[in-house]
């Protein structure tokens, strides 16, 4: 391996700098772009070689579903993206959501979670998570009081979306951690819908993020990916040997396009949110709409507390139309902008949650969260922002 040193400090580095050279390990060969390693597992040179690198006497590789150089790229990348010591990647982003909480977890605890929360994820702390003797209680993510009053004496974990799936619901992340180290309690975030560039939850006063690549990291809709991030101390604890011995490991395809991903996130990221803050506006005032939620605008329920822990409003829009059919005849009217249940592409894309992501949920579970048939989810991408407005609108004036 060959890399400059010039005694640069990568952490002293602009976000573009780090997302463009970030953990870049160049081989004998020079390449300008990084080395797609696709191997399953390394050779050594002598017997004592490998005895050596298994003992952890001489470093290296050893087996990709442990650390894989490509892999290892994209998470020293992402870790100095976030300001953590240390990231994990992983095959997807519920992987990361469930070794994060597992690694943590034991029987006999409990924790806490937002009732508002990516459908999979609830579906861990409510249908899985029991099989093993931990219990959970949800929480509206937004009531601080209501995090407390949840609290039982065995509480090892509170888990914050925010903001969350589907209506961009903000949880005052500095106070719910703030609860955590007064009850001996660890904290996961998961940032996907802030992305490491708008929110740094380690700076909150998290012990754990956790992100799905998948979304705007990837960006172009293309592959699966997670990741872990946290101190060096506590992803060796928690997750190390759980992550090898299970072996929800990234591939290192994944996580070759994954690193291209990175290069372009800000410039992404930060155009979809530009063109979200324009579409969030003229949606709002749409004589349909009968409540849009945009983290960015003052009429956002939590829009305070949106100011003090996000540096930008993100790429996610929610509104309501008032009713399911209003909502299917927006859907079906439009003529740029895609339905699909994704988010974070380069492509908008616009989600009924009640029929699809947030299905499996009773309505009683789906009303708790104020989520009612007439809301539309919209992923603001890349296209121009006046295609975009123009298609937008025009499907509004059609629901
Ligand atoms: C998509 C998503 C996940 C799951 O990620 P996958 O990569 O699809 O497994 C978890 N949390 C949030 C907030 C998401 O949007």
């Amino acid at each position: 391996m060959t890399g400059k040193d010039d005694g640069e400090d990568p952490q002293a580095w602009d976000v573009a700098t780090r997302l463009i050279r970030g953990g870049l390990t160049r081989s004998p060969y020079g390449e300008t772009a990084e080395a797609l390693y696709l191997t399953q597992s390394f050779v050594y040179d002598t017997a004592e070689g490998a005895d050596a690198r298994f003992a952890g006497d001489e470093p290296g590789f050893v087996y990709s579903r442990y650390a894989n150089p490509t892999v290892k790229m994209f998470e020293d990348r992402l870790a100095l993206l976030e300001g953590a010591e240390a990231c994990r990647a992983t095959a997807s982003g519920m992987a990361a959501v469930y070794m994060a909480l597992m690694g943590l977890l034991r029987a006999g605890d409990h924790m806490i979670g937002a009732q508002a929360m990516f459908g999979s994820c609830r579906w861990i702390l409510n249908n899985w998570a029991p099989r093993f003797g931990i219990d959970s209680t949800l929480a509206p993510g937004a009531d601080i009081d209501a995090w407390r009053a949840a609290v039982k004496p065995n509480t090892k974990l509170l888990f914050i979306e925010s903001p969350a799936n589907p209506l961009v619901e903000i949880t005052d992340i500095a106070a719910v951690c703030a609860l955590a180290k007064e009850i001996g309690a660890k904290v996961v975030v998961d940032n996907v819908f802030a992305t490491p560039l708008f929110q740094k939850p380690l700076e909150l006063g998290a012990d754990v993020v956790v992100y799905s690549a998948t979304k705007h990291i990837d960006g172009q809709g293309r592959v699966l990916g997670g990741a872990i991030l946290g101190s060096t101390a506590l992803l060796d604890e928690a997750y190390r040997d759980l992550l090898r011995h299970t072996g929800p490991a990234l591939s290192p395809f994944n996580a070759w396009v994954l690193l291209k991903g990175l290069e372009t996130l800000d410039l992404r990221v930060g155009r979809q949110t530009e063109t979200a803050g324009v579409l969030a506006d003229r949606i709002a005032e749409h004589p349909k709409v009968v409540a849009c939620r945009y983290p960015g605008r003052k009429d956002h329920p939590q829009y305070e507390i949106g100011q003090r822990q996000m540096t930008g409003a993100g790429t996610v829009i929610a509104f309501d139309l008032g009713s399911r059919e209003a909502a299917f005849r927006f859907l079906n009217a439009l003529q740029i902008v895609d339905i699909s249940n994704n988010l974070g592409d380069a492509k908008s894309l616009a989600t009924h949650p009640t029929t699809t992501t947030h299905r499996s949920m009773t309505e009683e579970q789906r009303l708790e969260i104020g989520l009612t048939p007439g809301w539309v989810r919209l992923s603001v991408g890349l296209e121009g922002v006046a295609d975009l407005t123009r298609d937008v609108l025009r499907a509004l004036d059609a629901a």
